[in-house]
């Protein structure tokens, strides 16, 4: 018996893999993070499955479910939202299930970053101006180790995607101006994919106050960086015609 780590995807049930629907199609037990995953997703699995919503559980909750549904001889789902690999918690219950010998396997989900870069219509990896993604948080209730505090990741100028952190945008959006500058792009991406979304696009200088306007305080995606320009200051030279590359000759 196993236990599959789902990636849920961002919300929109299209945006589950074809795995994910296939193991959502024939479980019988499935322990779903109910405060982020979308519920139409449970439409997926059989009239007959166990479903547990595990927003109100701890740890031990959560491995004694596990752990008496594999007793009784079935897999178990348990799903997650975005990718499990990012702020999905999922390291606590691979040690316990390590302990208890209990398999695993995980199967990734588009992450509400993905989501988030498509809906703004952004490339995130932008030649000469941006090379690197950063994906991280500012502290709220889990700290964020010092030699990662925002100042100095903002040294690097890279493209940052932050996750928990919308509702402390106005000390985030000070700290990255300073290297930056107030007119670097910006944009809030708000239950990304879901019937509801709301995208707010801006600057550092004015985001802050226009996701305030919006009303947004939380489940939102920071995108922040000089890719998200339009027209881009520098074009990629993968496609121009005096570039050539492995695949293809310049144009003489
Ligand atoms: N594993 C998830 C992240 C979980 S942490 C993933 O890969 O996306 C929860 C944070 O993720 C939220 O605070 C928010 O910053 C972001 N998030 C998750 N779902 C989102 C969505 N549908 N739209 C925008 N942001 C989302």
């Amino acid at each position: 018996m196993k236990v599959f780590f789902v990636g849920a995807g961002p919300g929109d049930p299209e945006l589950l893999t074809v795995k994910a629907r296939r193991l959502l199609e024939s479980t019988k037990c499935c322990i779903w993070a109910g405060s982020l995953v979308n519920p139409a997703i449970l439409a997926i699995l059989p009239d007959d499955a166990d479903v547990h919503d595990s927003a109100g559980m701890n740890l031990k909750d959560i491995i004694t479910i596990i752990r008496s549904a594999v007793e009784r001889g079935l897999d178990v789902v348990r799903l997650h939202t975005g990718d499990p690999s990012i702020y999905g918690a999922i390291g606590e219950q691979m040690d316990a299930l390590d302990e208890l010998k209990i398999d695993y396997e995980i199967v990734p989900g588009v992450s509400s970053f993905q989501a988030a870069a498509a809906a703004v219509h952004a490339e995130l990896t932008a030649p000469e101006i941006s090379q690197t993604v950063i994906l991280t948080r500012v502290a709220g209730r889990t700290p964020v180790p010092d030699s990662q505090a925002l100042e100095k990741l903002a040294a690097s100028r890279a493209t940052l995607c932050l996750f928990l952190s919308v509702g402390q945008l106005a000390g985030i959006t000070e700290t990255l101006s300073r290297h930056y500058g107030p007119n670097c792009p910006a944009a809030v991406v708000y239950r990304v994919s879901w019937p509801d979304e709301i995208i707010v696009r801006g600057a550092l200088a004015d985001i802050a106050g226009k996701v305030t306007a919006a009303g947004i305080t939380r489940t939102a995606m920071v995108l922040v960086g000089h890719a998200l320009a339009r027209p881009l200051e520098v074009a990629s030279r993968l496609y121009a015609s005096d570039f050539s590359h492995g695949y293809r000759k310049a144009d003489s």
